[in-house]
């Protein structure tokens, strides 16, 4: 039974509810996740409020001798976090190895905390009088992630939060929860109090005990657009700051100067890596002109029919499964419908059985070409090994495309022609934007966002924009008594 993490010990859950969580190569059931009650996480909400005026009191450096270890511990274990995400979300080793890199850049981010939150200072605003800003913590901050990044996404959020002096509660996807227990105990190794990180374990009935605590004063969320909205509404209604990012429908254009081998390479590993479920995976092609938009699909075919599905722990694997029988269903279902709607399915991967995993949730790659924008295909969240081609006749149709869409996560663009690149970066209403790159996930020391319906709420994630909103501004102004007497002064003060 995997259980809560609360005041730095493993707690059971006491809703009576629990459920299965699935190894989704092999359809096995591999563990019991216990479900929180409303009290389960009031007692965490409860450990992480008593945690906090020890931690927020503690040196900043101090706080960052933590994040040091923890950095050292992510990197030496790495092998074992991934094949904790890989055992419960079914991606390839090196994915997931990489997900976990990309998630440990954020603590080495947040090494350089008391950098970050050093505050600004001005003497002599008026007659010996200074005055100086600073950030700090809010209090107790709480987290919801998704399944698709199971180490990486809460590292995006709890590390930064802690750093600045916060204290947390955690509430992980309920279909991979296993390898957030694994870093919080390796945060707790490098040195972390009991307390100031907790794990609460659950469905909507936590998520929404978390919105709606008094003592809870910032939630990060970080899931489906239709969530995403809700946490944002639900969460700043109770008088919360919230952050909440959603979906994603990722553009690549494709013009007609591209290099197209690489603008194939990229497709490939974009569109198909970790099985599509990535909220910066691409999912639509647009090849600018009919010649770009044959030759593409003439070259991407053979790749997509080529690729190797298999279990994580095969070093060939270039894809693994999908996370759910549900969701396997779900995204057979929508390559249906667009076959209903009239796309041309030029590769179907919707039935392959792999020798071994007749059980697994295994889908091969799927290509659709002519593809057009009133399909379901095209303007829904797919979330799965799915690429569809929708062919423009010029730059500027698809560029309008995608400002149309409702969703404005990532983008990209392939091109050698600096002008359509640069005119691009600045007319597209996307929040991260590749120019050759096909999926621009910003490093630590930036931060990661998008527009639209893909962010609820005035903040990005991690880096800058992270510290900013795991912190508040305060301004002193001060004088110390010099013998000047102004006495009683009734206009409003100039100095
Ligand atoms: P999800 O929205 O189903 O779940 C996210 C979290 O919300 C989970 O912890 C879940 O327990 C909780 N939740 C689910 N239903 C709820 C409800 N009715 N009320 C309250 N809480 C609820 O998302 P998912 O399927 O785990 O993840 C995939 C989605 O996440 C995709 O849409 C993907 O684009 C998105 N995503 C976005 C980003 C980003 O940075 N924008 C990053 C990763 C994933």
């Amino acid at each position: 039974m995997i259980e809560n993490l609360v005041a730095g010990t493993r707690s059971a859950t006491t809703s009576g509810k629990s459920q299965p969580v699935f190894n989704p190569a092999t359809g096995e059931e591999t563990d019991t996740l216990g479900l929180s009650s409303v009290g389960d996480v009031g007692a965490a909400v409860a450990a992480a409020k008593a945690a906090l005026p020890a931690w927020s009191n503690t040196p900043p450096a101090k706080r960052a001798a933590v994040m040091f270890r923890f950095n050292t511990l992510l990197q030496e274990r790495a092998d074992d976090v991934a094949r904790e995400i890989s055992r419960e979300h079914g991606k390839t080793h090196d994915d997931a190895l990489g997900e976990v890199q990309r998630g440990r850049e954020v603590v080495e981010f947040c090494c350089g905390i008391p950098q970050l939150l050093k505050g600004e200072f001005s003497r002599n605003v008026g007659p010996g009088i200074d005055s100086w800003s600073d950030r700090q913590a809010l209090g107790v901050c709480a987290g919801i992630t998704p399944f698709n990044f199971p180490a990486m996404v809460p590292l995006w959020m709890y590390p930064v939060a802690i750093a600045c002096g916060n204290t947390f509660v955690l509430k992980p996807s309920e279909r991979d929860p296993s390898a957030v227990m694994f870093v919080a105990d390796l945060l707790h190794e490098a040195g972390l109090p009991s307390g100031v990180l907790n794990v609460v374990h659950g469905d909507k009935v936590a998520v929404d005990a978390l919105l709606d605590h008094p003592d809870v004063q910032a939630v990060s969320f970080v899931g489906s657009t239709p969530i995403a909205e809700y946490v944002y509404r639900r969460g700043t209604e109770a008088g919360k700051r919230v952050q909440a990012l959603g979906g994603a429908k990722n553009h690549m254009i494709i013009m007609p100067d591209a290099d197209l081998d690489q603008a194939v390479d990229a497709l490939m590993g974009a569109g198909y890596g970790s099985a599509g479920e990535r909220c910066m995976a691409v999912s639509v092609a647009v090849p600018v002109g009919e010649g770009t938009a044959d030759a593409l699909v003439a070259k991407l075919r053979p790749r997509v029919e080529a690729l190797k599905v298999g279990p994580a722990d095969d070093s060939e694997s270039e894809m693994g499964p999908v996370i759910t029988a549900d969701a396997k269903l779900r995204i057979t279902s929508l390559i249906d419908a667009g076959v209903e709607a009239g796309a041309q399915l030029v590769v179907d991967g919707r039935s392959i059985s792999l020798q071994g995993y007749e059980n697994g949730y295994f889908l091969g790659g799927s290509l659709f070409d002519h593809v057009t924008t009133d399909m379901r295909i095209y303007q829904e969240e797919i979330f799965g090994p799915v690429l569809a081609v929708v062919r423009a006749a010029d730059y500027n149709e698809s560029v309008t495309m995608i400002n149309d869409h409702e969703y404005g996560n990532g983008t990209a663009i392939f091109t050698r022609d600096g002008d359509a690149a640069r005119a691009f970066a600045n007319d597209i209403q996307v929040g991260m934007v590749g120019i050759n790159v096909p999926i621009p996930v910003p490093v630590a020391y930036h931060s990661f966002g998008g527009w639209k319906r893909s962010l609820f709420g005035d903040h990005s994630i991690y880096g800058p924009e992270g510290v900013h909103f795991y912190t508040r501004l305060k301004t002193v102004t001060s004088r110390w008594p010099t013998g000047i007497r102004e006495g009683a002064v009734f206009t409003f003060p100039t100095h």
